[in-house]
């Protein structure tokens, strides 16, 4: 068994942070596909950015293309590599989606940087985790609070025609469940104008310090 030793960055943390005059944290959006995460994402990163804050956000779709590639891109390797390091989508799949995704935050946060997630993340025990593999006050759990009904009438992939048609299994919110965060940092209104959503996001970070 080889053994791992961790080592002590010569750099702070802290150091990091008053060289980028902010703190670094994960802001984790969770909600129903198509509840407007990805979308709020961005504008928070945009406002920012506008305020020389460096942030970078981590996104369902891009990940899947790398990070956590599905076995099928993962091609060039063999197949039984693609099979053992490519995720799908089963439940045990979507847990190390979330560990992984957890464990970017956590260097995002040492390197003294926001990370801002954007993934549906429908179970409450993998967020849970990543709190907990966080440093208190690291985690800002964000619901994005949008019903269902108006999310199906969105439906800007036409995602959920095909789950209500039995195309796509698994769908969260129609055949798979979506858990609601119990005490999330901050819950926004989905239907409400995505600009003023980013806005109270902003707001939450400049009162807790955070920039
Ligand atoms: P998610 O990342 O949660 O899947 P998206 O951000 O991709 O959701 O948004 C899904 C669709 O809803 C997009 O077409 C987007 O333009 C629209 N949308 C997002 N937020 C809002 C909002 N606050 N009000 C109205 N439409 C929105």
């Amino acid at each position: 068994m080889v053994k791992v030793f961790w080592h002590d960055h010569a750099v702070s943390r802290e150091k990091r942070e008053n060289l980028n005059k902010h703190k670094g944290c994960v802001i984790w959006f969770t909600g129903l596909s198509a509840s407007g995460k990805s979308t709020i994402a961005n504008i928070v990163d945009h406002k920012l950015y506008e305020m020389e804050i460096r942030s970078f956000v981590l996104d369902g779709d891009n990940v899947r293309h790398s990070l956590n590639a599905t076995p099928n891109i993962l091609n060039n390797h063999s197949e039984e590599f693609a099979k053992r390091f490519g995720l799908g989508f089963s439940s045990q799949d979507r847990e190390e989606n979330i560990r992984r995704i957890g464990a970017v935050g956590g260097l995002f946060c040492d390197a003294g940087t926001i990370a801002i997630t954007a993934f549906i993340s429908p179970y409450k025990i993998d967020r849970d985790r990543v709190r907990q593999s966080l440093s208190p006050g690291d985690f800002i759990e964000i619901f994005v609070d949008t019903p269902l009904t108006i999310c199906e009438q969105r439906d800007p992939k036409g995602l959920y025609k095909k789950a209500r048609a039995g195309e796509v299994k698994n769908f969260t919110g129609i055949d798979d469940p979506y858990e609601q965060p119990e005490k999330p940092e901050i819950t926004l209104d989905g239907c409400q104008d995505a600009d003023l959503l980013a806005d109270e996001v902003i707001t939450y970070l400049k009162s807790h310090n955070k920039i």
